[in-house]
């Protein structure tokens, strides 16, 4: 049952979080896999609305080399138009010279990329889990010198497309490392979109038991198998209070054949909202702003939420 005017009703739920902080993807994590490299003005209005839809935090782009990951191959354009807005602006860097780059724009977070499974370590960065982790200690020890917030993002911690289920105390070791490194946020990514709730508690609290507190604990869900709001909410009760999302859907997993990916923000601010959460973020603009970048890039947003307020337009 819709509410008036494209709102869900809020019914609290006691016990979660009384605010969640969106950590916004869509510009970053959504558009990487786009094939056709949107200009970068485009990328800027796409940041600059998601500023006035209400996110604080927003991930710009990213500092790899533009050989990986042509479609961010601007981010020294990009950055300088958007730097201005008064949100965070993380960016990803994946070594010092990724970070040397962002330093040079006047960066203030940063975030690097570890992968749970040595296939995806592989897949994505050559390398081993430990080797990839050597590389990016000294960007992370830096970057806190520099007084920058660092998020590590850690990959396939549910379910590996070559490994297949992966063991909790495997990801219990990596994060470990990241947070011992010096990262004040810890994004655990279900890269495949394969998690379920009771895995979701099950690897919170064997976190928890490893010394890593909630409260540096960001969840980055796909929503390849439609859990990803239920994954969402089983991690909202256990505290955690920043979730990933991207707006309109955009964007998924190289690695997975479905092209659902990842959680849309509209249909999560929907539930959160429907639960009396506070997320600073005004639906109606954000569902605009969705809508906008789907004319863009000339196909329909996958959200549910973004579908079934345009259609009520
Ligand atoms: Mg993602």
């Amino acid at each position: 049952m819709t509410g008036i005017e494209g709102l869900p009703m809020a019914v609290r739920e006691p016990g979660l979080p009384q605010r969640v902080r969106i950590h916004e993807v869509g510009a970053r994590d959504g558009l990487q896999n786009e094939k056709s490299v949107v200009p970068v003005e485009v990328k800027a209005e796409f940041v600059r609305r998601l500023a006035d839809a209400g996110l604080t935090t927003i991930e710009a782009t990213s500092f790899v080399h533009p050989k990986w990951v042509p479609q961010l191959a601007d981010a020294e354009q990009l950055f300088p138009l958007v730097r201005g807005l008064g949100v965070r602006l993380p960016v990803l860097v994946p070594n010092e010279r990724g970070l040397d780059r962002a330093l040079a724009l006047g960066a203030r977070e940063v975030a690097v990329f570890a992968s749970a499974t040595e296939s995806f370590a592989k897949a994505n960065l050559n390398r081993t889990v430990d080797e990839a982790l050597a590389m990016f200690e000294p960007v992370v020890i830096r970057a806190v010198e520099q007084g920058l917030k660092v998020r590590g993002y850690l990959s396939m911690c549910f379910g590996d497309p070559w490994e297949g289920a992966v063991p909790i105390e495997q990801v219990v070791r990596v994060s470990r490392r990241l947070v011992d490194m010096g990262c004040d946020e810890l994004s655990l990514g279900d890269t495949i979109g394969v998690a379920t709730p009771g895995h979701v508690s099950a690897l919170l609290t064997a976190l928890n038991e490893a010394g890593v507190p909630t409260g540096t604990i960001a969840v980055h869900f796909h929503d390849t198998y439609g859990q990803a709001l239920s994954n969402t909410l089983a991690a909202l009760r256990h505290g955690v209070s920043v979730v990933d999302a991207s707006a309109g859907g955009l964007g998924g997993c190289p690695y997975a054949k479905s092209a659902t990916g990842n959680l849309a923000t509209e249909d999560l601010v929907w539930m959160l909202h429907g639960l009396g959460i506070e997320t600073g973020v005004d639906l109606g603009r954000l569902t605009a702003t969705s809508a906008w970048m789907a004319d863009r890039l000339g196909r329909p947003s996958p959200s549910r939420t973004v579908r079934a307020l345009s259609h009520k337009e």
